[in-house]
C-alpha cells in the first residue's frame, strides 16, 4: 500500500529500501519539492518564549502554559515485561514500536503548536544532568526531549523562527523578578511546586524557571554569543 501519495509537482530523485524493527519492508522515495510547500506562516513577530523541560510537566512555557502527558513507558511496562518473560519477541517489538510511535506523535503535535505560537524558542538544556543521575532517569528517557528539540528546530525554521538551547543553570532557584537565588534547591526542593520570594513574588517553580530561561536567552542573544 502507499503510506503517502506522492503529490503533483514533486520530483522523484532517489529511492531506497529499509526494514523496521518489526521486519516490515519499506520503499523510501526522496522528492524535490517546491519551496512554497515547505515554508509555513510565521509565528507572530517578537513572540519569544522560554521553555522549562520537566518530569511530570514535560514542557512549561514562560507565559505559564504547560504540556504534560502520561508516562508512556510506564503504561506499557507490565505488558512488555510479560512478553519478555514469555519470550514473545515479536510481541515485545510490537509494544516497543507502539511506545515509540505514541511518544513521537505527541512530540510532533506539541512542537507544531509551539512553533506556530513563538518565533524564538529558548529551550532549557535538560541534558545538563539535572535529572540524569537521579532515580527519575527512566522518566527522562520517556520524555524524549532530544526528539522534541529536533522537531522544534525544523518546524521553527519552516516559519522563519528558531529554537535555541540555553544553559538553564540556576533557573529553578533564581527569582525571575528580583534575580535573587531564593528558590528551593537540591533534590528535596524538587517536591516544592510553589514558593514565595523575599521580594514578595509568588512563583510556580516551572513557570519561574521558564521565565529565567527566556531572560537568559535574550541576554545571550544581546551579548552576541549566539549567531
Ligand atoms: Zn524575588
Amino acid at each position: 500500500w502507499e503510506h503517502r501519495k506522492i503529490p503533483q509537482g514533486f520530483q522523484i530523485k532517489t529511492g531506497s529500501f529499509s526494514e523496521d524493527s518489526r521486519g516490515r519492508w519499506y520503499v523510501n522515495i526522496t522528492c524535490e519539492i517546491p519551496d512554497e510547500n515547505w515554508f509555513q506562516e510565521p509565528a507572530p513577530f517578537g513572540s519569544d518564549a522560554g521553555i522549562d523541560p520537566g518530569m511530570k510537566t514535560i514542557l512549561t512555557t514562560s507565559d505559564g502554559t504547560s504540556y504534560s502527558r502520561e508516562n508512556i513507558t510506564q503504561r506499557y511496562a507490565q505488558q512488555l515485561a510479560k512478553a519478555q518473560r514469555l519470550r514473545k519477541k515479536r510481541h515485545a517489538k510490537k509494544i516497543n514500536a507502539k511506545i515509540k510511535n505514541s511518544r513521537q506523535d505527541w512530540n510532533h503535535k506539541k512542537s507544531f503548536e509551539l512553533s506556530k505560537q513563538y518565533q524564538t524558542i529558548f529551550f532549557g538544556n535538560a541534558s545538563s544532568g539535572k535529572f540524569a543521575r537521579t532515580r527519575m532517569a527512566k522518566g527522562v528517557y520517556d520524555a524524549g526531549w532530544h526528539q522534541i528539540k529536533t522537531f522544534l528546530s525544523y518546524k521553527s525554521l519552516r516559519r522563519g523562527g528558531r529554537m535555541l538551547e540555553i544553559n538553564e543553570r540556576n533557573s529553578t532557584v533564581t527569582c525571575s523578578i528580583c534575580l535573587l537565588k531564593t528558590g528551593p534547591s537540591g533534590l528535596s526542593g524538587l517536591g516544592i511546586r510553589e514558593w514565595l520570594c523575599i521580594c514578595g513574588a509568588v512563583h510556580d517553580r516551572d513557570v519561574n524557571a521558564a521565565k529565567n530561561i527566556l531572560r537568559l536567552g535574550h541576554e545571550t542573544l544581546s551579548l552576541g554569543h549566539i549567531a
